[in-house]
């Protein structure tokens, strides 16, 4: 019996991991690396199990660095189940087919480039085609089932609290009259996020694969994103203006909805109308409104007075090019939702366009924003910035709010552990320094000894 750190160990994305038991293998996860184009292919590009030596892949969560390379594994001849909750397959359908997508686009983008040039044509990374082969084989599961994929592997499925169906997996392990549980914790939410109900203890493990994305910070409190989302929207509004917020479609649009209902419902914030920009988004929580026994219960119970997610009078959806174009020409002040989350490309752009001079409005960041993004140059107080080619100066208000996480810090993974209780932790999913500052922490605790695996190694159990 042994686990195998493939991919997503010394870095935050491009999850992947083998769990083998007598001669049978599952892959956990088969996320999309990102990072440099070169790279990155190469990565992706690389199988690091044959798809044919495998009986079946489970997936955690939606998200692309741990769903993202699932299409590729199709393409190498893949054909049995990818196992999930009921609500990852719907959402990781449509992450896929957007993936393919730009693939395609990138691919077409760079021949237009370099055909000019006589460079060879490059293939995208994987088609639609790839991404539909990958979509038919999800098998849909519940929190609190456990299946059996192949003889002397079984795999219970518990709530990750950390995006909606995401989960926790135990593997239960026989070889030879031996026997191990291994749980893994990636992608592990927090207490009290709203929408999704709050991350179960996985029960007597002799290793717990954890993530350590941010094991040496500290986030603020969940409790005051609606307060510090409250404040800049009051402000906003007073001075007549828009709030732009730049927005993953998974989750993240769908939290600030879920705040906003509160806020209105409460008296906390004047009702203006919220503008949800981008088909993505939409066709993203017409799933979450069909999965609604997947939220917590003041979750249920908001949105059943309001009628669902989707139905409150003050929230519109746009869809269409037209739609986004009178949203963007209106002056109203207004609640405006829209990705790309790190302002990199999307809809956002073109409301940046036209509101980021304006200083009655606020640009308002609700997540992680990387090195080299619009977002990020925003944040960092940045006044002259590039939208499509052209200079803008600006003026709006920019607003970020660190209270928005949907990961476990550092004294959350501490208190996760410490209620775990594990024989024998791996920590993966982290920047090497900060999975080091961890493993420290944890040893400290003198609660169970801590590996810090390289990519590529194996543990025997
Ligand atoms: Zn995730």
């Amino acid at each position: 019996m042994r686990i195998q750190f493939l991919g997503g160990v010394e870095t935050v994305t491009g999850s992947q991991h083998l769990i083998e038991a007598g001669g049978r293998r599952v892959l956990r996860d088969c996320g999309l690396f990102q990072g440099r184009r070169d790279e990155a292919r190469k990565i992706n590009t690389t199988l690091r199990c044959p798809p044919n030596t495998l009986d079946a892949v489970v997936l955690s969560h939606a998200h692309i660095d741990h769903c993202g390379n699932l299409p590729m594994l199709a393409r190498g001849g893949y054909t049995r189940p990818i196992h999930a909750t009921t609500a990852t397959v719907e959402l990781a359908a449509v992450m896929l087919r957007d993936a393919a997508r730009i693939q395609e686009q990138d691919a077409a983008y760079l021949n237009q480039k370099t055909n000019r040039r006589g460079i060879p044509a490059v293939e995208p990374l994987y088609t639609s085609a790839d991404a539909e082969a990958a979509i038919k084989l999800f098998q849909g599961h519940r929190y609190g089932e456990t299946i059996e994929p192949a003889p002397g592997i079984k795999i219970l499925f518990q709530d990750a609290g950390h995006i909606l169906g995401s989960a926790l997996n135990v593997f239960e392990l026989a070889e030879n009259g031996k026997k191990a549980r291994v749980g893994f914790a990636l992608d592990l939410g927090r207490k009290d996020l709203p929408i999704i109900r709050d991350p179960e203890t996985m029960r007597d493990l002799d290793l717990l694969v954890l993530e350590s994305t941010y094991g040496d910070r500290l986030h603020d409190d969940v409790a005051r994103a609606e307060d510090e989302l409250a404040a800049a929207i009051n402000r906003t509004l007073a001075r007549g203006g828009k709030v732009l917020i730049p927005s993953f479609a998974l989750e993240r649009a769908q939290e600030i909805l879920y705040h906003l209902a509160n806020l209105f419902a409460a008296g906390r914030v004047k009702k203006v109308p919220v503008y949800v920009d981008s088909p993505m988004t939409v066709e993203l929580t017409r799933i979450f409104a069909r999965h609604r026994d997947y939220f917590d219960a003041e979750t249920q119970a908001l949105f059943d007075r309001l009628g669902g997610i989707m139905r409150p009078d003050w929230v519109h959806f746009a869809a269409t090019v037209e739609e986004s174009k009178n949203i963007t020409a209106s002056t109203v002040p207004c609640v405006v939702i829209a990705p790309n989350g790190m302002c990199e490309h999307g809809r956002i752009l073109h409301h940046l366009k036209h509101g980021i001079e304006n200083p009655k409005n606020t640009i308002l960041i609700v997540g992680f924003q990387a090195e080299n993004t619009l977002g990020r140059r925003l944040v960092e107080g940045t006044q002259h910035v590039k939208i499509f080619g052209d200079d803008f100066t600006r003026r709006a208000e920019v607003v970020t709010l660190n209270a928005f996480s949907a990961h476990a810090d550092r004294d959350e993974l501490v208190s996760y552990v410490r209620q775990v209780q594990p024989r024998k932790i791996a920590l993966v999913h982290g920047e090497p320094k900060i999975r080091a500052a961890l493993a420290t922490r944890l040893r400290g605790m003198q609660a169970a000894p801590v590996l810090e695996p390289p990519t590529g190694e194996s543990v025997e159990l």
